[in-house]
């Protein structure tokens, strides 16, 4: 029989969380382990100044977006703070055959609509130590403009009710216990 968590091997993670609560940064120490291998997105979003296209995203236009959509490229797509983003199908499919841990950092609607897919992924929620926190981080990032912040905020309220969604809720007061605190979800030895 196929998929518990969407194959018979790999295992499928979902990884969310609100705009500011540290998520990239956890799922980038996640995969300094071989095992793991995380999903690049596609995002009609313009680059920050750090990223780079084809490792953080795949940034296109929203003409490319709406093609790939026809085209059946993407196995989940959500509009988020007014841009789109989307999961390539593929790439996770044959990881999920390589019996890789298979890492989507997506947003809350993108989650529901692989926990429909995938019953059995693990998905974990991040929740930011407090708004306050939030706040500073998303200010301090100093790459969003003031309107995208707040908007980014509201959207983390909302998201954070949609955490009892999730099978594991994490809460990132320290990186390092975090990460930590996943890898023990994940089943890695210490
Ligand atoms: P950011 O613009 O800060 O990189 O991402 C905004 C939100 O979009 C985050 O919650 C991020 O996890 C989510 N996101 C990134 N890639 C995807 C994706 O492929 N699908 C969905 N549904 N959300 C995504």
């Amino acid at each position: 029989m196929s998929s518990n968590n969407g194959s018979a091997n790999g295992k499928l993670v979902i990884i969310s969380g609100p705009s500011g609560s540290g998520k990239t940064t956890i799922c980038k120490e996640l995969t300094k382990d071989p095992k793991v291998r995380a999903s690049i997105s596609v995002t009609t979003r313009p680059p920050r100044s750090q990223e780079v296209d084809g490792k953080d995203y795949y940034f296109v236009s929203e003409r490319e977006f709406e093609r790939k959509i026809k085209k059946g490229f993407f196995i989940e797509h959500a509009r988020y703070s007014g841009t789109l983003y989307g999961t390539p199908r593929k790439p996770l499919e044959n990881a999920l055959e390589e019996g890789l841990i298979y890492l989507l950092e997506i947003d809350v609607q993108g989650a529901l609509q692989i926990m429909g897919k995938y019953p059995d992924a693990i998905s974990v929620f991040i929740l930011p130590p407090g708004k306050d926190v939030l706040k500073k981080r998303l200010a301090g990032r100093n790459t969003d403009k003031e309107h995208d912040i707040n908007n980014r905020l509201n959207i983390a309220e909302n998201e954070l009710q949609s955490s009892s969604h999730y099978k594991y809720r994490v809460t990132n007061d320290n990186l390092e216990e975090a990460v930590n605190e996943i890898r023990n979800i994940l089943g890695f030895k210490k």
